[in-house]
């Protein structure tokens, strides 16, 4: 169809738990919005930094720590240039997307946000990105708005635009729901904030694995992503934030690595990005990470994201019809999430039928308790996919999901 050659098979073998078995068929990973595999280009990443490389980064007088030092360093380059940032400086290294939203609350937050300031969140939004801004705005006399959504589980755009004022400080959005797949338009939610003179936070933990992210087209002033959701490691993510705004905030935690100088008087900080980069990082996860954005660059993400759109849409055809199917989240622009119940049957039941069939689903709330309850829901069944899932897998998980039906 004109579009450069992507061999899923190819790829399937660069994932070596993609050959595991389970419940005595091959496993179907469709869980992939809850965390991702990881390719060996990765695990071998790993397994040379801790043979080759690891010592603590910075200041040493020997090799080994000039090499880690190199390595963490060479990362986070690698983040920048995957988020289209304009500097490494911009890039703080962080867990996961929790810990990226939860600094940003507790540094800019703390500094920004006051009594009768608002902070506005879509309806979409992961527990990470509630929970934080609900604790500052309770302590600061703030309050916290909420973006609703449409029956298609879309953004209203026009609620934004009403929603927004001069009192807004911050509208913090995802920019691909985990619970329903939409796709959220950022770039339009971020105008809106910019013109009442607010920031804009997007949370990238759905989205960096699925499309083109570039922060500098966003316009975002911060932008967080988790490491395990993108073929990396557990235990790292990134925030992106604005030099401007980075160098104005105050450290979150204290302590070695962050200071330029410390007595037991006063300590003065390091600029950011290291000022936010308290105590021993978790260096081999961040190089793993590095290896896990170079290895989607090679396969390109533009070719992810139409693969992957055209299984979504396969695996959409087959499952929206089935009777009693009820799919949740019917947005125009969807990426890699199925969310859906079965008349008569509870969700964690569908999803232990399919397990017994090798297929892992997420079946819950997926820690976004109010776009369910938006539906009149408390769990949904929840496949997400990814580029090395294939049509073969979908129709396995369509037939055990017409089989349920039936029964
Ligand atoms: N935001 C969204 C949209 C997510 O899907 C998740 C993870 N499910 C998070 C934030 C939190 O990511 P983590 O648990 O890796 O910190």
């Amino acid at each position: 169809s004109g579009h450069p050659a992507f061999d899923v098979h190819a790829v399937r073998r660069d994932f070596p738990i993609l050959q595991e078995r389970v419940n005595g068929r091959p496993l179907v990973w469709f869980d992939n919005a809850a965390t991702t595999q990881k390719p060996l280009a990765v695990l071998n990443r790993l397994d040379h930094f801790y043979r080759h490389e690891n010592s603590n980064i910075h200041r040493a007088a020997h090799d080994l720590a000039a090499r880690a030092t190199d390595a963490y360093e060479k990362a986070r380059e690698t983040v920048r240039a995957f988020l289209g940032a304009s500097s490494a400086d911009e890039i703080i290294f962080v867990r996961g997307a929790t810990e990226g939203i939860n600094l940003i609350a507790r540094t800019w937050g703390t500094k920004n946000i006051g009594d009768g300031d608002e902070i506005l969140v879509s309806q979409l939004e992961h527990h990470a990105n509630i929970v934080p801004w609900q604790q500052l705005a309770q302590e600061k006399g703030a309050r916290l708005k909420v973006i609703p959504v449409d029956d298609s589980g879309q953004v209203i755009l026009e609620e934004a635009r009403r929603l927004i004022s001069a009192r807004t400080k911050i509208v913090a959005v995802t920019q691909v729901s985990n619970a329903l797949g939409t796709v959220v338009p950022v770039a339009e939610i971020v105008e809106l904030a910019h013109r009442a003179g607010a920031v804009a936070l997007v949370d990238g933990a759905q989205s960096v694995s699925h499309m083109r992210v570039d922060v500098q087209a966003i316009g975002a002033d911060f932008f967080v992503f988790s490491g395990h959701k993108v073929f990396g490691p557990t235990g790292i993510g990134a925030v992106f934030g604005r030099k401007a705004l980075l160098d104005d905030m105050p450290p979150w935690q204290g302590g070695g690595n962050m200071i330029a100088d410390v007595t037991f008087e006063r300590t003065v900080f390091q600029p950011p990005p290291h000022r936010f980069e308290a105590g021993t990082g978790n260096i081999a996860d961040a190089v793993g990470l590095g290896a896990a954005l170079d290895y989607v660059d090679r396969i390109g993400i533009e070719t992810i994201a139409r693969y992957e759109h055209d299984l979504l849409a396969y695996a959409t055809h087959q499952l929206a019809p089935i009777k009693g199917v009820r799919l949740i989240g019917t947005a125009r622009d969807k990426a890699s999430v199925l969310s859906f119940v079965l008349e008569g049957m509870k969700p964690e039941d569908v999803g232990r039928a399919l397990n017994s069939e090798g297929i892992a689903v997420r079946s819950g709330h997926h820690c976004a308790q109010p776009i369910l309850r938006r539906f009149g829901l408390e769990a949904t069944v929840r496949p997400s996919l990814a580029f090395y899932n294939t049509c073969d897998e979908v129709d396995r998980f369509i037939s055990v999901v017409r089989r349920l039906a039936r029964a």
